[in-house]
């Protein structure tokens, strides 16, 4: 058995707990600016990457089985971004992580979801909140913070990051086609980045 899995594990099952707790949330914040099923989505592949986790596989393999139950279960436009994220950082995972090396996979995923996802900082999506916690872990590792404090500053980063969504024009997916009326409304897939990087904290 890899030594990783119990880690990916329980981190998998409080994402499950938190996201189960925000379903309603994120539901209604998907409702104002898209089709109102960004919380269940969520919650559907979380689950379902729960138990893509086996024993018989290494820490990384289970990391891409994340990914890919994430690609095939959350189902809208996040499941494929989120799934990307997890997919490019597996290649790169490591049981035993510094936090240099988190910030590395970190890099490695952010850069594939702006690749597929063609958004830009600012463009009021799941990269405001996802940005801003590896920007945190790569100046954490510059400084070197040990890993549990720079997860804490990463998951700090990007909830603010989430929030400050909320006076950005939207720009990408379902969202951008409410155009200016986008203005003044939290981004769904911001707030459940943010609330993945909180998870570990509970
Ligand atoms: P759908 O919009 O297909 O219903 P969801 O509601 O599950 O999918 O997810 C919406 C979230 O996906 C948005 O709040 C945004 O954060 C994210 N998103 C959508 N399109 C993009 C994109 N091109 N790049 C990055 N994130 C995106
Ligand atoms: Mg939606």
């Amino acid at each position: 058995m890899d030594t990783g899995n119990p880690i990916i594990r329980a981190w998998l099952e409080r994402a499950v707990a938190v996201l189960d707790e925000h379903a309603a949330e994120l539901n209604e914040l998907d409702r104002q600016i898209g089709d109102g099923d960004h919380g269940s989505n969520m919650l559907r592949g979380f689950r379902a990457a729960l138990t893509a986790v086996n024993d018989e596989e290494s820490a990384a393999e289970n990391v891409r089985n994340v990914g890919m139950a994430l690609v095939s279960n959350v189902g809208g436009a996040s499941g494929p971004l989120f799934g990307t994220y997890f997919l490019r950082m597996a290649g790169a995972w490591r049981t035993s992580s510094t936090t240099a090396d988190v910030a590395a996979g970190c890099r490695l995923g952010l850069d594939a979801v702006m690749a597929r996802g063609k958004a830009q900082p600012g463009d009021a999506t799941m990269v405001d909140a996802l940005l801003p916690a590896l920007e945190s872990l790569e100046a954490s590792a510059r400084a070197d913070i040990p890993l549990p404090d720079a997860l804490t500053l990463a998951a700090t980063a990007a909830e603010a990051g989430a929030q400050a969504t909320a006076p950005m024009l939207a720009r990408r997916g379902r969202a951008a086609q409410f155009g200016e009326a986008s203005i003044g409304h939290l981004d769904p897939g911001a707030v459940s980045a943010a609330l993945l990087w909180s998870a570990r904290n509970r």
